[in-house]
């Protein structure tokens, strides 16, 4: 018998799957944002749901242990680029988000919060950096006019080359699936050969 449920750690949702297994101890790995847990037949319920959420926690902490932008950076960094504005919007949160799966962020001007993709914590700063001059430039302009591209570039300078990064990310995204095997394993490092001379 198995049952679920979502816990929150540090803004990520994350949906638990229990197993009661003939394991030893609590068993916990991490699929995406599933966490998958096997639990000894022994184990109480009230044990179970106290481990639950640092177990959670732990996991992904070290899932992302090589993650580059914090939420606490981001922060940073889109002040800094709102800064940069001819009339500075407000900045007064920023979340990575696992809820905006066809979009790179958005940008609330009633509550001065930007939401990121949580792809993006696992990318280069500079185009995290685009993402956060491009949302805070819809405050601006709504639509994809000249005079909101000639925005972004004025507050960030490597948007072009930004956009051309996440471009080549949606393309592998959604192109991954019906590549040939031969041409994926060409895009993937052999184990072993990770760093040819
Ligand atoms: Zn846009």
């Amino acid at each position: 018998m198995s049952d679920s449920r979502t816990v929150s750690v540090d803004g990520i949702e994350l949906t638990v799957v229990i197993q009661r297994k003939r394991v030893k101890n609590l068993n916990a790995r991490l699929h995406g944002t599933t966490v998958k847990l096997s639990v000894p037949y022994h184990a109480t319920r009230e044990e179970v749901e106290r481990a639950i959420p640092e177990l959670a926690r732990t996991l992904l902490r070290r899932a992302r242990a090589s993650r580059v932008n914090r939420e606490e950076d981001a922060f940073a960094l889109a002040r800094k680029v709102a800064a940069r504005f001819p009339r500075p919007p407000e900045v007064r949160g920023v979340a990575f988000v696992t809820t905006q799966r066809s979009r790179w962020g958005s940008y609330s001007s009633a509550t001065g919060t930007i939401r990121l993709n949580a792809v993006l914590r696992q990318m280069p700063r500079w185009v995290l950096e685009a993402v956060v001059a491009h949302e805070l430039a819809h405050a601006v302009h709504l639509g994809h006019s000249d005079s909101f591209w000639a925005l972004v570039r004025r507050v960030c300078p490597g948007t072009d080359r930004a956009n051309a990064f996440l471009e080549g990310v949606s393309w592998l995204a959604g192109s991954w699936q019906r590549l040939p095997p031969v041409e994926r394993a060409l895009l993937v490092p052999t184990p072993g050969e990770e760093d040819p001379v």
